[in-house]
């Protein structure tokens, strides 16, 4: 178990290492597999199974909580067209980039003790892998293959790619098997949501910077995104890092006893991380642009989810892509940033006079 936990240590030193140019603010950390998981064992030799009074209380949630109301599930699986052969991704250093695999304990219909009851459900919806269509032939997203969804918009002649995941590997992976699926189309365009970089870090995995600095694929990002993508994750990138394996304790082994989820997703990919830097920024609070065919006005919403985030809106397919603005969970308890983000999203209904309301798994603020 030492050494396992050295070659543990070893590897996030390296993924922290290999972040000298992005660190990450949502999750990271390697592959770290545990063989006895779906027999329920533990992990450590020394690990303690849940005393009867956590089973009481885990019961007594399992009760009390509608866990019988099952329309997220129903919603996580619309759209659904095929998911990959594979469940583990390659990193190009030869490790493990990516493995869904090793959370295939969850799928089992068990209830373990050991997990709180939500944030097992929350990891069971979270093993959503494969590809979507969100709007029909119109906007696709890619889940599963990191710790953000990679979305994909259909335009005239290629593809525009909202938040190029963590790694190179996996963006990559999500690209070609979209590519595979739907027939291969060049990507005409990138954008970068906020500046976290499980949004932006894979960037080389769906676009050449040969092409991003001649101008034929531009790159767009909201004001102020290298900017902060540096302050948050280069400057605080220690602190940041200290802080992320502390709340998602992501150097345990994959177990009921472990880590068993992020929340927003499963965990962030272990690859080549990297970031090209945007050719266009959104400055104005509210602006358009149509590129391929596709209309997208971007709104800013500074100082919400992270320090330079936008929501983008497409009036052609009348949807509204708000970033990490609206999640289905609080993946952010452990460093609330809810105000802002509330403020933003009332001027954006505001904005299109859209009514504000409760809509399903959709977090909205009321006025
Ligand atoms: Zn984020």
């Amino acid at each position: 178990m030492k050494r396992k936990n050295k070659l543990v240590v070893a590897f996030a030193a390296t993924l922290v290492s290999g972040i000298s140019v992005l660190a990450l603010a949502a999750g990271g950390g390697a592959t770290v597999a545990d063989p006895g998981a779906m027999e329920g064992k533990h992990f450590d030799p020394k690990g303690k199974m849940p005393s009867k009074y956590t089973i009481e209380l885990q019961q007594a949630q399992r009760k009390s909580l509608p866990f019988e109301d099952k329309r997220d599930f129903e919603e996580a699986s619309k759209g659904f067209i095929a998911a990959p052969p594979y469940k583990s991704i390659m990193a190009e250093a030869g490790n493990v980039a990516w493995d869904m695999g090793i959370y295939e304990f969850l799928l089992q219909g068990k209830d373990f003790d050991s997990i709180n009851p939500s944030l097992q459900r929350q990891a069971i919806l979270n093993m959503a892998y494969g590809l979507y269509e969100v709007v029909p032939g119109k906007i696709y997203q890619v889940r599963g293959f990191d710790l953000a969804n990679i979305s994909f918009i259909k335009g005239d002649t290629g593809w525009i790619v909202f938040d190029p995941l963590t790694a190179k590997e996996t963006a990559k992976a999500a690209l070609d098997f979209i590519n595979e699926k739907l027939g291969a189309r060049p990507v005409v365009a990138v954008v970068y949501s906020h500046s976290h970089a499980d949004h932006c870090g894979g960037v080389r995995g769906v676009v050449d910077e040969a092409d991003v600095r001649s101008g034929k694929v531009p790159v767009i990002a909201p004001a102020g995104f290298m900017e902060h993508a540096v302050s948050e994750n280069v400057y605080a990138g220690n602190a940041m890092n200290r802080r992320m394996f502390f709340q998602y304790g992501v150097l345990l082994p994959r177990s009921p006893f472990g880590h068993v989820d992020q929340s927003i997703g499963k965990n962030t990919a272990a690859g080549n991380l990297g970031l090209i830097q945007p050719t266009c920024y959104i400055e104005k609070d509210f602006e358009t642009l149509t590129i391929d065919g596709v209309t997208m006005e971007f709104q800013n919403t500074p100082g919400t989810e992270a320090p330079a985030e936008m929501n983008t809106w497409f009036p052609q397919f009348k949807a509204f892509w708000a970033a990490e603005n609206i999640t289905g969970t609080i993946h952010n308890i452990y460093t609330l940033r809810p105000r802002a983000r509330c403020a933003g999203l009332v001027e954006a209904c505001q904005h299109r006079s859209i009514p504000l309301r409760d809509r399903g798994r959709v977090h909205v603020c009321r006025p």
